[in-house]
C-alpha cells in the first residue's frame, strides 16, 4: 500500500459551536476521499515552531465541494486543540489520512442502526447519519446523544431536521444541571437505552463514539441488553 503523506488544507471556516467546541471546515489542496466514520491525522506548528499531530474524525460525509469538517473540543491544557482556536480563514493545516474502520462497512446486512454519541463523539456519528440519508436505503436509525449541557447540543437544527423526517429517532440527555431543558433526559446516555433501543435482533448494529468511560459503560449496557459483541462498534478517544 502506498504510504500516505501530509496534504495542505486551507481553513474555510472556524466557528465556536459549543462551550469550547470548534467546527472547522477545511479544503485540502488535493482530493482526500474517505468513508463516513473515518479520521485524519492533523498537523500544526506550535508556538515554538515544532510540529504537533493529533487525530480528528471527519464530521461530514465526503463532499468534494464543501471540504472536510471537523468538530474539535478545545482542551486549554492540551497541545494541539488550543491552536485550533487561533486558526483564521485562509490559514492552513496539514492532513494525513483517512484512517480507521469505524463506519457502516462494519455492519453486515444492516436492518436497523443505533448510534450513541457522547459530547464531541457526535462528529463521526454525524458523518454516518449524513451518509445514511444519502443512500437509497431506508433502515430506521436511533440516535442517543449525551452532552454536558444544552450549549453542547451540537448540530441541534440538523439533527432535529433528520428526526422530523420520521426515519431517525433522537434521544438527548444532559449530564449536568446547567441549562437543562425539558426536551433532554437527565443523566448519562447509557441509562436511557433500556426500553427504548431496538430489540437486539440480527441486523441491528450499534455504533458508539465518545470518551473512554462513556464508551465502556455503554458497551457493557448493550451486552446486558442482549446485543452480541459483533453488533457493537466502538470509537473511544
Ligand atoms: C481516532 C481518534 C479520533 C478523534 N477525533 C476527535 C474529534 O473528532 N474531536 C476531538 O475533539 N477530539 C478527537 N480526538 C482526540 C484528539 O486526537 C486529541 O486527543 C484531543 O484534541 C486533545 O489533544 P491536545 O493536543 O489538545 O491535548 P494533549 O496535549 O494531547 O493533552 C490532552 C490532555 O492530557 C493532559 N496531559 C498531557 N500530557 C500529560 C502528562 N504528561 N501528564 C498528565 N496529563 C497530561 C493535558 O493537560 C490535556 O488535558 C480523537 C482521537 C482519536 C484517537
Amino acid at each position: 500500500m502506498m504510504e500516505q503523506t501530509f496534504v495542505t488544507a486551507k481553513i474555510i471556516s472556524n466557528r465556536l459551536i459549543g462551550d469550547a467546541v470548534r467546527h472547522l471546515t477545511v479544503q485540502p489542496e488535493r482530493q482526500l476521499d474517505y468513508e463516513a466514520g473515518q479520521f485524519f491525522l492533523m498537523r500544526l506548528r506550535d508556538d515554538k515552531g515544532d510540529y504537533v499531530e493529533r487525530s480528528y474524525s471527519a464530521s461530514n460525509f465526503s463532499n468534494r465541494e464543501s471540504g472536510i469538517e471537523f468538530v474539535i473540543r478545545i482542551d486549554p491544557s492540551g497541545h494541539l486543540s488550543p491552536l485550533v482556536g487561533r486558526l483564521a480563514v485562509g490559514d492552513t493545516v496539514d492532513l494525513k489520512g483517512p484512517f480507521g474502520r469505524f463506519g457502516l462497512a462494519m455492519a453486515k446486512d444492516l436492518k436497523k442502526l443505533v448510534l450513541i454519541a457522547g459530547g464531541v463523539g457526535i462528529s463521526p456519528i454525524r458523518s454516518i447519519i449524513q451518509k445514511s440519508f444519502s443512500l437509497n436505503e431506508a433502515y430506521p436509525i436511533q440516535l442517543f446523544y449525551g452532552f454536558r449541557n444544552d450549549n453542547d447540543f451540537l448540530f441541534r437544527e440538523e439533527l432535529q431536521k433528520y428526526a422530523s423526517s420520521g426515519r431517525l429517532e433522537l434521544v438527548t440527555t444532559v449530564s449536568t444541571n446547567n441549562g437543562t431543558r425539558a426536551e433532554h433526559g437527565k443523566g448519562y446516555i447509557h441509562l436511557f437505552l433500556e426500553n427504548r433501543i431496538f430489540k437486539p435482533e440480527a441486523g441491528v448494529d450499534c455504533f458508539i463514539c465518545g470518551p473512554p468511560a462513556m464508551v465502556k459503560e455503554t458497551r457493557e449496557k448493550l451486552l446486558t441488553l442482549g446485543f452480541e459483541r459483533g453488533q457493537i462498534h466502538l470509537e473511544a478517544w
